[in-house]
C-alpha cells in the first residue's frame, strides 16, 4: 500500500532550478518513492526574512510506501547530500534546498521533528498556487477548506499573487508525459 505525499520544493541559492530537478530526480531514485506530478515552477519574494534572494519553488506530488518518519529522514537526507547547510545558518534564511511535507493524504502527524498538514502551508502562495494547480480538489485535513478557499483567503490577506510570485518553467501537468527533467518557457 502506497499513500499520496504532496512536497514542497524550495531554493534560493545557486542555480536555483536546477537544484528543484536535482532533488526531483533524487527523490525519484529512492527506494520506495516515485514522483507523480510536478507543478509550474515559480519564483517567489521571500517571507518571513525577507532580505534574501527570491526562491524557486514547486510542489510535487509522491507516492511511497515509507512512514512519515523515514520519508522526512530521506528528505533530510536529499538536502545534505545536495549541500544544504544547517550550521549556524538563519532559521528561513537562505538555502540551497529545502524539502518539506505538505500534505499526507488526510492524515495528520504531530511527532517532535514532525508537523503535517504543514502548519504555515495555508499561510503561503507559492505553496498554495502549485498545489491548487496539481491537486486542486484537494481538501486540508485540519482546517477542512479546499486549496482553492486556502488561496482565495491567502489572497485576501496579502493581495495579488502576481505581486508576489511568477511562473517560471511549466510543470508535469501541461503535456501530460509525467515526471520529467526541467523544461523551460524557452523550450516551448
Ligand atoms: P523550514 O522548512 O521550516 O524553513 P527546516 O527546513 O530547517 O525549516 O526544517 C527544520 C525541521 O523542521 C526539520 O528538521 C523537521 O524536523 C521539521 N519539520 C516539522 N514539520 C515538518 C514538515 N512538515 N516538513 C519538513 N520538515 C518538518
Ligand atoms: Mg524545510
Amino acid at each position: 500500500m502506497s499513500d499520496v505525499v504532496h512536497i514542497g520544493l524550495g531554493s534560493n541559492l545557486g542555480d536555483r532550478v536546477a537544484a528543484i530537478f536535482e532533488a526531483l530526480e533524487r527523490l525519484d531514485d529512492c527506494e520506495g518513492v516515485s514522483v507523480v506530478r510536478v507543478s509550474t515552477l515559480l519564483e517567489s519574494e521571500p517571507v518571513d526574512v525577507v532580505d534574501q534572494p527570491c526562491f524557486v519553488n514547486a510542489v510535487a506530488s509522491v507516492r511511497t510506501v515509507l512512514r512519515p518518519e523515514a520519508f522526512l529522514a530521506m528528505l533530510l537526507q536529499v538536502e545534505e547530500a545536495m549541500g544544504r547547510d544547517r550550521g549556524g545558518v538563519v532559521p528561513r534564511g537562505p538555502r540551497s534546498i529545502d524539502l518539506d511535507i505538505l500534505l499526507w493524504g488526510d492524515e495528520r502527524v504531530e511527532t517532535a521533528d514532525l508537523t503535517v498538514p504543514h502548519p504555515r502551508l495555508h499561510e503561503r502562495a507559492f505553496v498554495l498556487v502549485p498545489l491548487v494547480e496539481i491537486a486542486e480538489t484537494l481538501t486540508h485535513p485540519v482546517l477542512n477548506e479546499s486549496m482553492a478557499n486556502l488561496l482565495t483567503q491567502e489572497i485576501a490577506c496579502n493581495g495579488p499573487v502576481d505581486l508576489r510570485c511568477r511562473m517560471l518553467a511549466r510543470g508535469s501537468l501541461q503535456d501530460e508525459s509525467g515526471f520529467h527533467g526541467p523544461r523551460m518557457e524557452e523550450d516551448a
